[in-house]
């Protein structure tokens, strides 16, 4: 199951099909009926990867940076306040600041799953 913030008041955003469930306290992100990956490839799924940028201050062993194929699909950004790290599970994380979507994660079949 989800692990929704269960101390905080969470603010959840509907994006593509994808109820978007965030915690800015604990910097959480979560998806309803779907889980981590699952509900960011359903999120993201019109989204470009443009690049790879070694995991410096970020969470994750390495960074993944993409781009909406279309300039109408950065709305499923705005589903995750900007700026900063959400974390999705113990192995992915997620950062947007309103142009390029960043995914960070741990381990090499994460983006084999993501599709990148
Ligand atoms: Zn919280």
């Amino acid at each position: 199951m989800v692990q929704m913030c269960p101390t905080h008041d969470t603010t959840t955003v509907i994006r593509n099909g994808v109820a978007v469930v965030t915690c800015e306290h604990c910097g959480m992100v979560a998806f309803r009926n779907r889980d981590s990956f699952g509900g960011v490839a359903a999120l993201f799924a019109d989204y470009r990867l443009v690049g790879r940028v070694e995991a410096i201050g970020a969470p994750g062993g390495e960074v993944m940076a993409f781009r909406p194929a279309r300039p109408s699909d950065r709305s499923a950004m705005d589903a995750i306040p900007p700026h900063r790290w959400f974390r999705a599970d113990e192995h992915l994380w997620v950062c947007q600041d309103g142009s390029v979507l960043l995914l960070a994660h741990r381990f090499p079949q994460v983006s084999r799953m993501l599709g990148a």
